[in-house]
């Protein structure tokens, strides 16, 4: 009985206890509502973290014009394990050098040369196509397969004898990076090398840096133009 009377005294706690499970139930609702965080996959059944960084990047012939494979890289930083790795393997060669500033071309080199500037704690210098600029500028015009084109920093970009890694999405004839170097060097800065995400090797333009003595990085390499 007196089992019975202390469990019959319980029975309205419970009941009292029993609104508080309404807020519960409704967070786990609103949890299983909540969409998925997206894990893009690139090739069926492979697991996003092992798709290589090569098979992340779009090609699309014909663009900008026939005879021509751009290489676009937006599919590789829209995805977070491609472009978490991206940056990772970018910056682990220079773990423990002496780097002061990364410099970027415009304009995908700046997404990619800001993410490494970051993380490696330094500082970002943006190398921009001509005009840009609000400030007091210098800058090297350089060839391209139709014309000329100018690049330009501020003129207070660069403090004298500062180590700079500069960083771009692609190197293919190397004219774009050599004027940036030119540049760079002119302003008083010391390249301690050239970090791309593409090298095309057809195109000849790592081996043009390297013969003006800097070292280049590229994680991936495509045939052809
Ligand atoms: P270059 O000066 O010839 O080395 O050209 C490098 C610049 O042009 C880089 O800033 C690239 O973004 C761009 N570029 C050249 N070729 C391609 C390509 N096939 N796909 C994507 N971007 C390219």
């Amino acid at each position: 009985m007196a089992a019975a009377k202390k469990s019959a005294r319980k029975a309205p706690a419970a009941k009292k206890r029993a609104p508080a499970a309404k807020p519960a139930k409704a967070h786990g609702k609103a949890k299983a509502k909540a969409p998925a965080r997206q894990r893009p996959v690139a090739h069926a059944g492979v697991p996003a973290s092992l798709v290589p960084l090569k098979a992340r990047i779009r090609s699309i012939p014909g663009y900008p014009k026939p005879g021509i494979v751009f290489r676009d890289i937006t599919t590789l930083l829209q995805d977070a394990f491609g472009f978490r790795k991206l940056v990772d393997d970018l910056v682990q060669p220079h773990a423990g050098r002496r780097i002061d500033a990364v410099a970027g071309i415009e304009a995908r080199g700046f997404i990619i040369g800001g993410a490494v500037a970051h993380q490696l704690s330094v500082g970002f210098i943006p190398v921009r196509k001509k005009g840009k600029l609000p400030w007091e500028t210098i800058g090297v015009d350089y060839e391209l397969e139709y014309g000329r084109d100018r690049i330009e920093i501020h003129k207070d970009a660069i403090t004298k004898g500062q180590s700079v890694l500069l960083v771009d999405d692609l190197i293919a004839t190397g004219g774009t990076a050599l004027a940036a170097i030119q540049l760079l060097r002119q302003a008083g800065a010391n390249i301690v090398g050239c970090s791309f995400v593409i090298d095309l090797p057809d195109l000849g333009g790592r081996r043009r840096i390297e013969q003006m003595g800097v070292n280049v990085q590229a994680l991936v390499e495509f045939d052809g133009e």
